[in-house]
């Protein structure tokens, strides 16, 4: 079990471990070492607290101190309520028998979410299912652009409407027409922008009341760390949000923004984005992702 930890938190923890039996007051010790790892990687203040309040809970009694080998107890208790905390493991996509699957993804620009739109398409490809996008941010020409390109790349329809003021007539333009040409699944690639602001919100609550996705992802940016939280809170007011996937842990993030977004929405993360290629985009597994959040 120390082998997921990093050298720093495994000697601490044998160092621990050298001084005997351990004692309410050396479990104290190692629970602080353990809350400075959260902390370090990048979860927030407020999101270590509740999770060492549920750790140090289990830990504190009887079961760690009357075990043959309590150093080793502590790290599978947090091991355990880390994964609790990160899951249930939700990869399906829900898709509908009769009729097309609305997916509406959303976050801010820049957060990765028009790649993950061609990451999805390269999935449902893979499994011989094509899906119509929807370009609905209509502010950005280059965005519509952007997804134009993408299909021609992966082989799929775009629906566009320059003439349309309106991204909710658009969205529902595209399932329409997604209903007449056959496609499974409509992606929504709704607009962002570089802050929350109420007007974007206003405009995704709109899309989401009027159109009735099926599935409404958000997409958050994993190296912006704290500032994940703050804008998942946001969209999780203004949303009813059914999962999130996370893009950029390819990095070095070491990925603690992910249990702040799930504590803050109590939605599944979906995927995990771990490249700028269609086919970097994994499936959310928190026992890697436990590892990693307390090297
Ligand atoms: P949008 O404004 O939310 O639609 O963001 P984009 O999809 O345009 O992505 C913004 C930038 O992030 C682009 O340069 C993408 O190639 C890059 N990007 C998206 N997802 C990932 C990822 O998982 N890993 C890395 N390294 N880059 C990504």
């Amino acid at each position: 079990m120390f082998d997921s930890l990093s050298e720093g938190l495994q000697s601490a923890f044998k160092s621990l471990s050298g001084k005997g039996k351990l004692t309410e007051g050396n479990m104290r010790d190692g629970l602080k070492i353990v809350e400075q790892s959260l902390l370090e990687s990048d979860v927030s203040y407020s999101v270590v607290k509740e999770f060492m309040a549920h750790v140090s809970e289990k830990a504190l009694g009887k079961r760690v101190l009357l075990s043959l080998r309590p150093h080793e107890e502590l790290v599978r208790i947090v091991h355990e309520e880390l994964i609790e905390t990160l899951g249930p493991v939700d990869p399906s996509l829900h898709l509908k028998a009769d009729r097309p699957t609305v997916l509406m993804l959303c976050g801010l620009q820049g957060s990765g979410k028009t790649t993950t739109c061609g990451k999805l398409t390269q999935m449902l490809r893979e499994q011989q299912i094509e899906p119509l996008l929807v370009a609905a941010d209509l502010q950005r020409p280059a965005a519509i652009e952007q997804l134009k390109i993408i299909g021609e790349q992966l082989g799929v329809p775009v629906h566009t409407e320059t003439d349309h003021q309106d991204p909710v007539k658009v969205c529902q333009n595209g399932v329409d027409r997604a209903r007449r040409d056959g496609n499974r699944v409509v992606i929504l690639d709704t607009a962002g922008r570089l802050a929350i602001d109420e007007e974007l919100m206003a405009q995704l609550k709109r899309i989401d009341k009027k159109v009735g996705p099926d599935q409404v992802y958000l997409v958050v940016d994993g190296m912006t760390g704290q500032d994940a939280v703050n804008s998942a809170g946001a969209f999780n007011d203004a949303l009813e949000l059914d999962g999130v996937v996370m893009t950029k842990l390819d990095g070095d993030a070491r990925g603690g923004a992910l249990l702040s977004v799930k504590q803050v929405t109590g939605v599944p993360i979906k995927f995990i984005g771990t490249g700028e290629r269609f086919d970097a985009l994994e499936p959310f597994r928190p026992e890697g992702m436990a590892g990693r959040i307390l090297q």
